[in-house]
């Protein structure tokens, strides 16, 4: 490898000079540097003065099947061999491009058949929005063109992605947002649900915060409302039960469209091979990335419904929309080699039945009766511990967030990658995780969490 020839202080030093990290403040390279992750091995990464840690966040939510699986190197020196690049422009195609979406058109809810291929969940959140727009104007509804998205949701760094986000640092520096976005509360129980307030009903208000919205504007000026189906980067947020049926209620009643952003839920995280089905959610468009390619390569698809892409075929002409590397032969063909390891090694069934209770529990006996945890919740494998100063009151330590970053690096001192996102704990494992995987993690949380008290 090229940075052999580099000690580690140095390629600290280089990286600090020269590289633009994202979501980093830039002092903070100066001092201690960056870890640098040198190589992985199944559920493990390694640094490069030597300590293993076991990977609980999966990179960034996506090497679902893990490090190392030299079938989907294979699979690409071979692509890049025979076909390194080709677009689908100009009525060309790589056949990858064409035989991976028909395979996601299979895992996907049957009324989803179409797909659109990007680099990146942001871009394909992009796409999403161009596209739903341009659906309602070949209806001869262009004013149907504004999007409800929820606050802390996360959609992306473009201009795009970050006005369909609903993340406050973000919007402030974006300094003119894309129009016509407007954002409602989240359903998040544990800190918005009011006094005596049950689930149920919090889901149920939650949900009619949309339907107001919707009617506030006028139906016919709302395209489309997008949500994750359950909120990652903004803390693993799981809806209530009532939430998702009854948002999808309130958009077929005003005919607003459905987007679901499964850029972390595609592909199996949540038990199935995407949260709609978990969550009975019929959506018009599926956003996915990340585990699409196990984050092997970068590749993104967009799912259309039937509906939309008949209205797209039928009326549309040309879509003056995509990207050099929309359906990139080498990363599709990474990618269905992917989805076959998933389906091949059960792993979308392993999390349903098996791993995904598994952790549930390692999640309960672990973390859920420490001082410092005032909430845990899991679905498949994603899963937050709340860290709280005071269980009763629900009181957090201040500054905010500030506990959550001490128990993260006991965490990853004690060989467990996690994540803090403001007081919440976060944890999305590789879907190859084994219960002896997951017992090891509930381990290294007790002690990072022990240390932290
Ligand atoms: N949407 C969701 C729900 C995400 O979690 C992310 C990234 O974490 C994105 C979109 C953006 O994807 P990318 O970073 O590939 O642009």
């Amino acid at each position: 490898m090229t940075y052999h020839n580099y000690s580690l202080k140095q390629l600290q030093q280089i990286d600090a000079q020269h590289h633009l990290h994202p979501f980093t403040d830039h002092k903070d390279l100066r001092g201690a540097g960056s870890r640098m992750i040198v190589r992985a091995d199944g559920p493990f990464i390694y640094d490069a003065e030597g300590h293993q840690i076991l990977d609980g966040m999966a990179g960034l939510w996506c090497v679902n099947i893990g490090y190392g699986r030299n079938e989907l190197a294979e699979v690409a020196y071979e692509q890049m061999k025979e076909l390194p690049y080709y677009n689908s422009f100009f009525r060309c195609a790589p056949p990858a491009a064409g035989l991976l979406a028909q395979k996601i058109a299979q895992l996907a809810p049957k009324h989803l058949n179409q797909v659109f291929f990007g680099s990146s969940g942001s871009e394909s959140n992009d796409t999403a929005l161009r596209l739903v727009r341009h659906y309602w104007a070949l209806e001869g509804k262009p004013e149907k063109n504004r999007i409800i998205s929820r606050q802390n949701a996360y959609h992306g760094s473009t201009i795009a992605g970050t006005s369909l986000g609903g993340m406050e640092p973000m919007h402030g520096q974006l300094h003119g947002a894309v129009p016509n976005i407007v954002h409602v509360m989240m359903p998040y129980a544990y800190e918005l649900a009011l006094p005596g307030e049950s689930d149920h009903e919090f889901g149920l208000r939650a949900a009619k915060a949309v339907e107001d919205a919707i009617l506030e504007a006028g139906p016919d000026k709302i395209a489309a409302f997008i949500g994750e189906p359950v909120m990652g980067a903004g803390g693993v947020k799981i809806p209530p039960a009532s939430y998702w049926p009854e948002v999808q209620r309130i958009c077929r009643k005003y005919d607003v469209l459905l987007m679901l952003d499964e850029v972390i839920t595609g592909y199996g995280r949540t038990g199935n091979w995407f949260a709609a089905e978990t969550f009975g959610i019929e959506p018009d468009t599926i956003t996915t990335a990340k585990a699409l390619t196990s984050g092997y390569l970068p590749l993104s698809a967009l799912l259309v419904s039937d509906r939309i892409a008949k209205t797209l075929e039928e009326k549309g002409g040309e879509f003056h929309h995509g990207y050099t590397y929309s359906g990139h032969p080498v990363c599709c063909a990474v990618g269905l080699k992917n989805l076959e390891i998933i389906e091949k090694e059960g792993l979308v069934e392993r999390v349903r039945e098996d791993t995904g209770p598994y952790f549930a529990q390692m999640l309960r006996e672990r973390a859920a009766g420490h001082p410092l945890v005032g909430e845990v919740r899991s679905v498949g494998l994603m899963g937050a511990i709340e860290i709280v100063k005071d269980r009763e009151t629900r009181e957090r330590f201040l500054p905010s967030g500030s506990a959550a970053v001490i128990v993260r690096d006991h965490a990853i001192a004690n060989g467990l990658m996690m994540r803090a996102t403001g007081d919440t704990m976060i944890l999305s494992p590789p879907l190859m995780w084994t219960r002896e995987t997951i017992d090891l993690a509930g381990e290294r949380i007790a002690k990072a969490l022990d240390l932290a008290e």
